[in-house]
């Protein structure tokens, strides 16, 4: 992905996308402040947590389920906040082929958890191999305790805080080759710090899946620091979703 092109979803052309025999893109969906991540492999989908304010299932329904639907899609948790996880009973509708990752549930469930425990999602037992996560079981917060994924050159961080963030930006192996950042906690001031983007030396995007005119996120001092290093920002605010080839 050295050279990735950034399209907007209205501009994909569906029948280009089916023909293709490999396939390895990405779309951040716009769910206002929350997080979906996809990334279409030819052999499986990928989704990176699927919450968020609002979803318009059509384009979803349209483009990528006729890819998705006779894969195998796996399900990746950073942490079970409802703006990570209150599409999932949708998304199991869509495609019934669901696995996902363990994840120890919360200690404090909610009638959502709760719900989405229900759904009996079976573990994948093909894990995907070429990614890395990190996760503190002893963080104090759900946010704390987010797992942070590597798949390849994107780095999806969840909602990892500051401490935290401290400690895989060191221990995480392989961040030298991150090109693409998903703002951690949605571009909140606790998260994004110097540290971090002192490790990811070939960072050259930074995207934000949040809403500023609500939550003013991405916060104006990430964006100060983001300047600074010269990484510049996508917003799906502003973008709507964000298909990366
Ligand atoms: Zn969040």
């Amino acid at each position: 992905m050295t050279n990735f092109l950034i399209g907007i979803l209205i501009l994909l052309n569906t029948s280009q996308i089916r023909n293709q025999e490999y396939l390895d893109f990405w779309i951040i969906w716009n769910v206002g402040q929350g997080q979906w991540i996809s990334h279409i492999l030819s052999d499986r989908c990928l989704h990176y947590d699927s919450g968020g304010e609002f979803f318009s299932f059509p384009p979803l329904k349209k483009r990528v389920i006729p890819l998705c639907r006779s894969r195998q899609n796996q399900l990746f948790l950073s942490h079970w906040d409802l703006d990570h996880i209150n599409f999932i009973p949708s998304l199991i509708k869509l495609l019934p082929r669901l696995c996902w990752q363990a994840q120890p549930p919360p200690l404090k469930m909610t009638q959502l958890i709760t719900q989405v425990k229900n759904l009996k999602i079976p573990f994948c037992v093909d894990s995907y191999k070429t990614f890395q996560t990190w996760n503190s079981s002893l963080g104090k917060t759900a946010n704390d305790r987010s797992w942070v994924y590597q798949d390849r050159q994107v780095l999806i961080p969840g909602d990892s805080t500051s401490p935290q963030e401290k400690l895989w930006s060191k221990q995480m192996t392989g961040l030298n080759q991150i090109q693409i950042l998903i703002l951690g906690h949605h571009g909140s001031q606790s998260s994004t710090n110097q540290a971090l983007l002192s490790a990811l030396p070939k960072l050259k995007l930074a995207i934000a899946s949040a809403r500023e005119a609500r939550y003013r996120h991405p916060h104006a001092k990430v964006m100060k620091r983001l300047q600074k290093n010269k990484t510049p920002v996508l917003k799906t605010e502003d973008w709507g979703s964000i298909w990366i080839f």
